[in-house]
């Protein structure tokens, strides 16, 4: 049963023109229109570590290379490391013929037994802290990598701007802040000079020479010819680019990795500029300010039970529909007509000011064309006609024991079943010759209640989702 439940048997068209669950995609109130990850504008809220929980602004956490500095992993499987304490006997400070207890700590992993004891690292007096970092040889020329590619960027930025100003035109200002631009160089105290800044500041690139790429590689040492492989103390890839700076091949070079931070995103329409989703500033909190996910907007569509799908046989097939909103919902199915949403796709949307917002932690995504999804219908459905209605959502229904007497006239061909806020469709299929799996697609015409207060706005709006399921495989 559970391949029924599978979200993405059933997708909506999101307003940019890729079909997602309906757990994937956002609901504006103020537009009107879905939305998807793929459509929206993303924001770095908060940067925190993912163990301790511990905030982190975003400049300390470039600094510390989105890195917590008082977490670890394991090296060899990535689980959370922990510390562990335990007592050793040590000399005493005051006289040392005598010993005296004193606890140290080390870390360990629950997950598969590696100790910082393995690879040879000293104990630590302190729980917390307290670990050398490892050196890097390729240290300085790493640094001067980096001081090569700032002042490349920064005069990419600056040519960027330049262009900005002599086209006059608000442009698309990818600002990605590609290798960490110090902010002295924003927007204001460069749109008045750049025009006159004089053209490669020589000052800022340092000379570097390019890498060249050769045939010859090193040979392999002898040993490796002569000497068993001793799988154990070999490390895998994974463990190796788990630390980039040294890829350690050998597991008792492997060393505590500092734990990646994680980000709390918020989501906004980038046409109305309204948040779509806002999680809780705090990052022990998993709840949200703002969420407007579609299905709590959206009447939610589940395929009930699978059918035996055969080659241009009609065969009845069940749906659900769900109502989440608190008010009852007249519902229609309409033809789904895939060139109307073939030309959404090719269109990408520009956001209506790119400019006017002015936050440092925006991360405005790039437009990616939506893949081309295939919209195609590969079953013919006979749709029912009329209307239905979707009672409102009421939480105390799940407490009644009898069914309440259906106070709505439904035809028994269209309607199969009613419950509190869902309701039962029957759909006739019949899949095309030669295909392997049965896809239909409709248009679910709804009424929805906005409750946006807006005054001019009428309150209540119809609405049409593109809708496409997949029913199911078709035997011949
Ligand atoms: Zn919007
Ligand atoms: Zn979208
Ligand atoms: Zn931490
Ligand atoms: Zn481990």
């Amino acid at each position: 049963m559970a391949h029924l439940f599978k979200v993405d048997r059933v997708r909506l068209l999101c307003s940019c023109g890729v079909l997602k669950p309906i757990t994937a995609i956002y609901f504006c109130r103020h537009c009107l229109k879905l939305r998807c990850g793929n459509c929206v504008s993303h924001e770095v809220d908060t940067l925190f570590c993912p163990n301790c929980l511990e905030n982190m602004p975003s400049t300390e956490a470039r600094l510390k290379k989105n890195r917590c500095a008082n977490c670890f992993d394991c090296p060899s499987c990535c689980h959370t490391l922990s510390t562990r304490a335990t007592s050793i006997q040590a000399p005493s400070p005051e006289d040392s013929n005598k010993t005296v207890a004193r606890k140290v700590y080390y870390l360990a992993c629950t997950s598969c037994r590696w100790t910082s004891r393995d690879v040879g690292l000293k104990d630590q007096t302190v729980a917390t802290g307290g670990w050398s970092e490892q050196d890097n040889e390729h240290y300085k020329y790493l640094q001067s990598l980096l001081e090569h590619y700032r002042s490349v960027a920064q005069q990419e930025k600056l040519d960027r701007e330049r262009k900005r100003f002599s086209h006059r035109k608000s442009a698309y200002l990818s600002l990605t802040d590609k290798y960490s631009l110090p902010s002295l160089l924003g927007r204001k105290s460069l749109t008045p000079l750049s025009p006159y800044a004089p053209k490669g500041d020589s000052s800022q690139s340092l000379d570097m020479t390019a890498s060249e790429a050769t045939a010859e590689v090193e040979g392999l040492p002898d040993e490796i010819f002569t000497e068993e492989v001793v799988l154990s103390s070999v490390t895998d890839m994974e463990q190796r680019m788990a630390s980039p700076e040294w890829q350690p091949e050998k597991t008792s070079d492997l060393y505590p990795l500092h734990k990646h931070i994680l980000v709390k995103r918020s989501l906004r329409c980038r046409h109305c500029e309204h948040n779509l989703s806002k999680p809780e500033y705090n990052p022990s909190s998993i709840k949200f300010k703002i969420q407007l996910g579609a299905f709590y907007h959206v009447p939610e569509v589940r395929m009930i039970r699978q059918v035996e799908l055969k080659s241009e046989v009609e065969t009845c097939v069940q749906v659900s529909l769900c109502n989440p909103t608190p008010h009852d919902m007249t519902l229609a199915f309409l033809p789904f007509v895939p060139e109307a949403y073939t030309a959404m796709q090719q269109k990408v949307e520009e956001p209506t000011d790119g400019g006017s917002l002015n936050t440092s932690s925006m991360v405005r995504v790039v437009d990616i064309p939506p893949e081309k999804t295939d919209l195609t219908p590969s079953a013919d459905v006979a749709l029912p006609q009329g209307q239905v209605i979707l009672a409102a959502r009421d939480d105390t229904a799940e407490y009644d024991d009898q069914d309440s007497i259906s106070s709505y006239k439904d035809d028994p061909l269209v309607v199969a079943w009613r419950r509190a806020n869902k309701v039962g469709i029957n759909l006739l299929v019949t899949p095309k010759a030669n295909v392997s799996r049965a896809k239909v697609g409709f248009v679910l015409r709804y009424d929805y209640t906005n409750t946006v207060a807006t005054a001019s706005e009428s309150r209540t709006v119809t609405l049409n989702i593109p809708v496409m399921v997949d029913v199911g495989t078709v035997s011949e």
